[in-house]
């Protein structure tokens, strides 16, 4: 047989050659690791949406399942108080964050122009898919430094510095923002949304975990898209169901570029099975906010900077050695966190807040290694 040949490099675009793919955290193989890394939520769903899945395995598998996960969408209408048309599920609130710079964002190389139509626009830090969906897009990247504190700076400080872009096509808010943990109030989230002049999407897929939401902004504030997923605080990652709230008009526009059947039909049944009982989910909300601040205090005590959380996990500066040390020491220990290397965060570690048991394993190894002075 003829060896095969390899593809032309030009029959794929440019701008695709050279994309970087997001990193998601690893999904380790190694078996025994406590598994503080991604954020997932440490119970399991309710036992009722696990029974709802197995019940639904049958013959209906050959069937479509419903399109605009109609069902779902009318239950997130009723839970939020709001009508239906301002809902849209999708493949997790991932597949959502991409339609909005399809539907919202001109690529800049048909358009480089000034009037901010092709930019997008967010923090740093904050979730380290935007500039990645910016730049499969084709769009212009505007990333605005938080306040030393990880705040947010006033409209009025923005509007002196000149940094940050009020025409900007699309802009990301995660609140409360990941990785630093930190909540910002609906006083100056709604400054900032009414101060632009273009689609604002404020991603609270960890909003369980906070004091506050910024779902009346929605009908406020005619810019304003509030994005939330099932994955985090509804230990559903695996089933891929996030959505959208915001203005008809705006969910129309995302609604007419999606693919026909983009929530599968598991996802839509464990969704709408899920939203039957909240109260399991409210008790493990409250459970992981306590393990939360009493993780928080330890750390503190044994000499670690800890920013203050509204999420399930917390964003911590450990003593003496090298986060890098620290996060090899762990790992080392079967306890896996997250360590952004590659950012000007690299001297911090993201722990996943995870059950009383993981976090009382995780704690007495990073005592041990406390004792030792370091990291090794
Ligand atoms: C995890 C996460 C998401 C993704 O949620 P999915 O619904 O699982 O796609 C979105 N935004 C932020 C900030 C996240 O941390």
């Amino acid at each position: 047989m003829a060896k095969p040949k390899s593809p032309k490099l030009d029959w794929i675009r440019p701008l695709v050659r050279e994309l970087h793919p997001y990193t998601p955290g690893e999904q380790p193989k190694v078996k025994g690791l406590v598994k503080l890394n991604t954020n997932e939520n440490p119970y399991p769903p309710s036992p009722k949406v696990l029974k709802s899945v197995r019940d639904a395995v049958d013959g209906r598998f050959r069937l479509y399942p419903n399109p605009t996960a109609q069902l779902l969408r009318d239950k997130l209408a009723d839970l939020h108080g709001v009508e239906r048309d301002r809902v849209i599920v999708g493949n997790g609130s991932d597949e959502l964050l991409a339609l909005a710079t399809r539907a919202f964002v001109e690529p800049a190389s048909r358009r480089r122009d000034a009037s901010g139509r092709s930019v997008i626009q967010y923090w740093v830090p904050s979730y380290s898919l935007y500039p990645v969906l910016s730049d499969i897009h084709g769009a212009i990247r505007n990333e605005v430094p938080l306040q030393s504190d990880f705040g947010m700076p006033s409209v009025a400080t923005l509007k002196k510095e000149g940094k940050w872009h009020f025409q900007a096509a699309l802009t990301y808010v995660t609140t409360p923002n990941a990785p630093t943990g930190r909540g910002y109030s609906n006083q100056e989230l709604r400054a900032l949304c009414r101060a632009q002049d273009g689609i604002v999407i404020l991603d609270e897929a960890y909003v369980d975990f906070a004091e506050e939401n910024a779902m009346a902004l929605t009908e406020e504030c005619p810019n304003v898209l509030v994005s939330r997923t099932f994955s985090k605080s509804y230990s559903l990652c695996f089933q891929r169901v996030g959505y959208f709230v915001g203005h008809p008009h705006l969910i129309r526009a995302l609604d007419s570029i999606r693919d026909s059947y983009n929530v599968n039909g598991i996802g839509q049944l464990a969704a709408l099975e899920t939203l039957r009982h909240l109260s399991y989910y409210r008790a493990n909300f409250k459970k992981i906010i306590r393990i939360r601040k009493q993780v928080g205090m330890e750390l503190e005590s044994l000499g670690f900077d800890v920013l203050p959380s509204e999420t399930n996990f917390l964003f911590v500066k450990p003593p003496g050695a090298d986060a890098s040390e620290w996060y090899e020491g762990l790992r080392k220990r079967k306890i896996l966190v997250r360590w952004f290397g590659n950012s000007a965060f690299r001297d911090r570690l993201r722990i996943t807040i995870g059950s009383k048991e993981e976090m009382e394993q995780c704690m007495h190894v990073i005592r041990t290694l406390a004792a030792k002075g370091a990291g090794a």
